[in-house]
């Protein structure tokens, strides 16, 4: 990153340092957890110079869902917002992995507890960002006490603010119980996600990942591993309702999202799982993914928004030009 160039956002309609955007304590979506958000990361590419977004348009375009459930009207299409993240983070001049989080959110300083009637305002902030967990080695979950928010209680279908409480009930019950993460039940008993991740179980090998009607974030990378696994590892892929104990049983576990990316489970409550190491599937998916993601596979760029009008050759590769040409 450029360090004379401060951080900006987006901000109620314009473009501020990241520091002089403020909103007041009586704002509602701070009183009750009213707004709606997304996670984008950006993949920097050493050899390119640039600066790569992941699959940002369907990150807005499911901003634009839980916007739609929150009853917001968030006025720029997709596509706009993709090209006004790029504009923040080109003008924040961030040539390394980055991370964007958009939010929508009841802006209205009021008391009363409603979703209508209220003034909804945009942000968007940019940042560098590295890893979210370790990926680099398995983790060790356990199963939650905490059951996953039903979609007729706080649906998780959309990316709400106050719903994050529930994840913040059952990662904190984990880590202080000595866990690196926790794993939601649904109400009816069945498998639904981690505390920001969705899940991916082999078992025989098929991949099997709950359903989208499991009260769970249809996640963007789960979508991507879908596809990467029939695509380029042959594995099928089922969606159906998952049992507690296939967890003990099963051949591989992963958890996967944007923030923490592919990570490997290596045991659950205790169990191992397989010999309690990275899996191969887990291994070879890491692998390609991170690929993807870089902007190294030409058939999945159009996942991939390139960020920067000019490119940054490495400083190395430029000083080794210059000497060369004396
Ligand atoms: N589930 C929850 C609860 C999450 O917060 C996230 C992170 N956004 C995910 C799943 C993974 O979703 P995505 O792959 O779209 O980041």
């Amino acid at each position: 990153m450029d360090k004379q160039l401060p951080l900006l956002c987006y901000f109620e309609g314009g473009v501020v340092p990241l520091n002089e955007a403020k909103v007041g304590i009586l704002t509602h979506a701070l009183s009750y957890g009213t707004a709606c958000f997304e996670g984008i990361r950006g993949y920097y590419n050493e050899k390119h110079g640039q600066l790569y977004l992941f699959r940002a348009r369907e990150h807005y375009e499911r901003l634009h869902e839980s916007s739609r459930v929150l009853i917001m009207n968030l006025k720029f299409s997709p596509d706009e917002l993709v090209e006004m993240t790029c504009d923040l983070l080109r003008r924040s001049g961030i040539y390394e992995d980055a991370y964007s989080r958009p939010s929508m959110y009841k802006a209205s300083e009021v008391i009363g507890v409603r979703l209508h009637d209220l003034k909804d305002e945009l942000y968007i902030t940019v940042q560098p960002f590295g890893n979210y967990i370790d990926i680099d080695r398995p983790l060790n979950v356990g199963v939650s006490s905490w059951k996953r928010i039903d979609d007729n209680a706080m649906p998780a279908r959309a990316k709400i603010t106050g719903a994050y409480v529930n994840s913040a009930f059952a990662k904190s019950e984990a880590l202080l119980n000595g866990y690196d993460e926790a794993i939601m039940l649904d109400n009816s008993g069945h498998v639904s996600e981690g505390s920001a991740e969705n899940l991916f179980m082999l078992r025989n090998g098929v991949m099997h990942t709950p359903s989208v009607t499991e009260n769970i974030l249809e996640g963007i990378t789960r979508l991507t591993i879908m596809t990467l696994l029939r695509e380029e590892l042959g594995i099928p892929v089922v969606e159906r309702t998952i049992d507690r104990t296939e967890l003990y049983v099963c051949d591989e576990l992963l958890l996967c999202g944007t923030g923490a990316q592919i990570a490997p489970v290596g045991s659950v409550d205790h169990r191992p799982v397989g010999n309690g190491g990275v899996g191969e599937v887990a291994r070879r998916l890491q692998s390609i993914y991170f690929d993807v993601v870089r902007g190294n596979v030409p058939k999945y760029m159009h996942w991939c928004t390139p960020v920067h009008t000019e490119v940054r050759r490495p400083a190395k590769a430029e000083h080794a030009v210059a000497v060369a040409s004396k």
